[in-house]
């Protein structure tokens, strides 16, 4: 029998490095789902695990206490996300150390959307680190610290051309960034060309993919509209009609993922970070195909060989 193009290759999982993103629960309810969550990816063993900042720093106390807590109570690596938006510098400085006094090594430096929502014109505080770029070199000279910026494969929509927008990656990595992780993206070949226009512009850092399993595509098509991602035709076909059939999409959107994943390993891609939305299972069943397993799971499979 034909091996299917996407069966787990045999040495895939050694090859293959994956991060997860989380976002800072807002009630109770959320705070245990992300617990769960976070339970499930820990025997995953990714790099590192990051927590996002809400806009203008409205989540600062709850990215802290989510961050504090991976370090308390979890084997985990956390980064923490740090925006500009409506800080001073002196504001986001103290940000930085109180971070950083809490024992954490990485980070993920951003802009920001602005206050007032995704579209709307950014200004900076005008005593406030500008850009990303910015936040990168007052991160470096606070401490020797892991450093992830963003990156666009379809250019962010602020950038008027894709000069522009590798400009600006550039000048992050002057400034001292280590990674960039991208914008989440369905069509690989985006990607790909992204990376050779980073290559040809002298950028060397990884440029790690930013995958995004769809838990619910109606949500995603919205968000993608929005931050200037494409959905192509042939991914809103796969999900059409599944509005009311929560299951079937889930197996869909693991499929999807997978696919994806395995494409870019083909390309040699070697680096991930999931978008998880706090959620395991999509994450969980992507990680399982391309043969990120906990030990136990290792050594169920090798008991029953
Ligand atoms: P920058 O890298 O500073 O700039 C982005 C682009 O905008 C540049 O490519 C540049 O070409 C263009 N640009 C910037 N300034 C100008 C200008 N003056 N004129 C022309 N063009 C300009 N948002 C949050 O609020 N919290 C988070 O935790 C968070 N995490 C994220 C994680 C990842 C991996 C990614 C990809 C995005 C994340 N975002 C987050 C979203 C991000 O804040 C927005 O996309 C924001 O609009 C840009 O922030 P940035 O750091 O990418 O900006």
């Amino acid at each position: 029998m034909n091996q299917f193009r996407f069966s787990r290759h045999p040495d895939i999982g050694d090859k293959v490095r994956v991060s997860f993103e989380f976002f800072p629960p807002k009630t109770e309810d959320m705070e245990a789902r992300l617990w769960d969550t976070v339970t499930r990816l820990e025997p995953l063993k990714p790099r590192f695990v990051s927590v996002t900042y809400g806009a203008g720093g409205s989540t600062r106390e709850r990215t802290a206490r989510t961050v504090k807590r991976i370090l308390n109570q979890t084997t985990l690596t956390p980064a923490a996300h740090m925006t500009c938006v409506d800080a001073a510098r002196h504001q986001v400085d103290g940000v930085i150390q109180e971070f950083a006094g809490m024992g954490v090594t990485r980070f993920v430096a951003l802009r920001g959307d602005p206050a007032a929502g995704v579209g709307t014109a950014y200004r900076p505080h005008p005593d406030g680190y500008a850009n990303g770029a910015e936040l990168v070199g007052a991160l470096k000279s606070a401490g020797d610290f892991d450093i992830s910026v963003s990156a666009y494969p379809e250019k962010h929509p602020e950038s008027p051309d894709f000069a522009t927008d590798i400009d600006m990656l550039k000048r992050k990595v002057d400034n001292g960034a280590t990674r960039a992780i991208t914008q989440f993206f369905f069509d690989n070949d985006l990607y790909e060309r992204y990376v050779e226009r980073a290559r040809r512009a002298g950028i060397y850092i990884p440029i790690v993919p930013g995958i995004l399993p769809v838990h619910n595509f109606t949500q995603v098509a919205n968000f993608s509209s929005r931050c200037g991602a494409l959905v192509p035709a042939w991914l809103a076909e796969r999900f059409e009609g599944l509005e009311n059939d929560p299951q079937t999409h889930a197996l869909v959107a693991s499929a999807v993922a997978a696919e994806q994943v395995h494409d870019l390993v083909e390309r040699g891609v070697g680096d991930f970070h999931f978008y998880t939305m706090n959620r395991a299972d999509l994450v969980f069943a992507v990680c399982h195909m391309i043969g990120i397993r906990s030990r136990e799971a290792e050594a169920a499979g090798s008991a029953a060989a």
